[in-house]
């Protein structure tokens, strides 16, 4: 029997009109960004709790919300993060009920790009593309070389030249073409949309960016379960282009609209660096205009795009939903990396400490309330990003292979500084 399509239409944000389910991306009117329309309907009748609760952990157990028409053929594992209650850095933040979406396991590349590659690379292969490629920070270069090698698919990953070592490396391992361009995200990301119009490859954040971006839906659908059917108060998330923090915001508003969660309050906040934050600074400045950075400076790669292409719609889902926006230096997110690792021995990347940094500045001002639940959404590994934080957590001791020397070093060592 065929399958129904639950997955309907492409649909202008703007104008709402409708197009085919290709590889296009803008509207031909009013350059509108599409996004992926669903028979809401449909769904509605055969996605209930207990469906899903019966199906693999993945992000593939909200499949009919996803933007494929058949079954995944890419990534069917990635997902299903844990979530975990953080006890210990509430107690440090001064709050009663703190989260941690822990997206720095998600398979296989340890970041939540995997997400969103799962869905593009899928439908990708639907739509015949044998090559596919992607304009990247680092992490989204990753998830594109592994995913594609696993699956079979011909890659190209453009980065800026100088990204760290370890998202670098990460992408060579696989065997992909990685193409360093000597200029920040926003040049390789204009190179990628002409290249696209010209060798017919499937760009994942391009050609493919609206199957790509429903991914990221999957990150709010599974705080949700996890937290028993229910949405956090606050969520509080980092943002590069700003596309994942619009999407949890989309994946709240569905499962409410499906009555898969009872309707309550929520509050999105958003979290970027201080050396590249164009949609914090407009919310400051109280507008929806966001003035691009053209030389962003900070030690967060991940999240320096200085053209966020979603940012005007990130600023309303925050607006919308009373949540507000901080944005935090470069020694404050080291801060923030090294607390989440002490607290909850968790060790993120350089985008993990924007929001946890940030979270931490939006408790003091009063923003985030002390007494209500908040979950952070910690997005990609620490081991990928650590010229971030090298020479910055102290140093080894070092000892001959003694009992001597050993007992000498612990008897200086204060007693309040062992471990509880
Ligand atoms: C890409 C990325 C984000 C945010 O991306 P958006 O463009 O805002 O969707 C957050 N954290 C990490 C680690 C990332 O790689
Ligand atoms: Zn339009």
């Amino acid at each position: 029997m065929k399958q129904k399509p639950y997955f309907s239409n492409l649909k202008c944000r703007e104008c709402g009109r409708l197009y085919p389910k290709e590889a296009i991306h803008i509207c031909e009117f009013d350059f509108g960004p599409l996004e992926a329309a669903y028979d809401y309907e449909a769904i509605g009748k055969v996605l209930t709790r207990r469906v899903i609760e019966s199906r693999p952990h993945s992000m593939w157990r909200y499949r009919e919300l996803l933007p494929i028409d058949g079954e995944p053929t890419v990534g069917a594992q990635v997902g299903f993060t844990p979530l975990i209650r953080a006890r210990r850095l509430a107690e440090r933040l001064g709050v009663r009920e703190l989260y941690i979406k822990n997206d720095t396991v998600n398979y296989p590349t340890l970041s939540f790009k995997d997400r969103v590659v799962s869905v593009a690379l899928s439908r990708a292969k639907e739509l015949g593309f044998t090559t596919v490629a992607c304009a990247s920070t680092g992490n989204l270069a990753n998830s594109v070389a592994a995913n594609a090698a696993s699956a079979g698919l011909r890659s190209y990953v453009l980065i800026p030249a100088d990204l760290e070592q370890g998202k670098v490396l990460g992408s060579l391992v696989y065997g992909t073409r990685v193409i360093g361009i000597h200029g920040a995200y926003d040049q390789v990301n204009r190179l990628c949309s002409e290249i696209a119009g010209k060798y017919g490859w499937g760009f994942v954040n391009v050609n493919l960016r609206p199957y790509y971006a429903e991914g990221s839906k999957t990150m709010g659908f599974e705080i949700a379960e996890q937290l028993g059917w229910k949405l956090p108060r606050h969520t509080v998330v980092c943002m590069a282009s700003g596309s994942l923090l619009t999407k949890i915001h989309k994946a709240y508003h569905e499962l409410e609209m499906l009555g898969l969660v009872d309707p309550s309050e929520i509050s999105i906040h958003g979290a970027q660096a201080t050396g590249c934050s164009p949609i914090s600074a407009a919310m400051k400045r109280g507008t929806d205009m966001v003035k691009p950075e053209p030389k962003p400076d900070t030690i967060v790669k991940s999240l320096a795009i200085g053209t966020p292409a979603d940012g005007y719609y990130a600023i309303h889902a925050m607006r919308e939903t009373g949540g507000s926006c901080e944005d935090a230096s470069d020694p404050e997110v080291i801060g923030g990396i090294r607390l989440l690792a002490e607290t909850e021995g968790i060790f993120a990347e350089t985008a993990g400490g924007v929001t946890v940094a940030c979270a931490k500045k939006l408790i003091e001002s009063g923003k985030l309330p002390r007494d209500e639940s908040i979950v952070l959404c910690i997005t990609g590994h620490g081991l990928k990003t650590q010229e971030a934080i090298i020479g910055k957590c102290g140093e080894p001791s070092l000892i001959n292979p003694s009992l001597r020397e050993f007992d000498a070093l612990i008897a200086n060592e204060s007693p309040s500084a062992s471990q509880p």
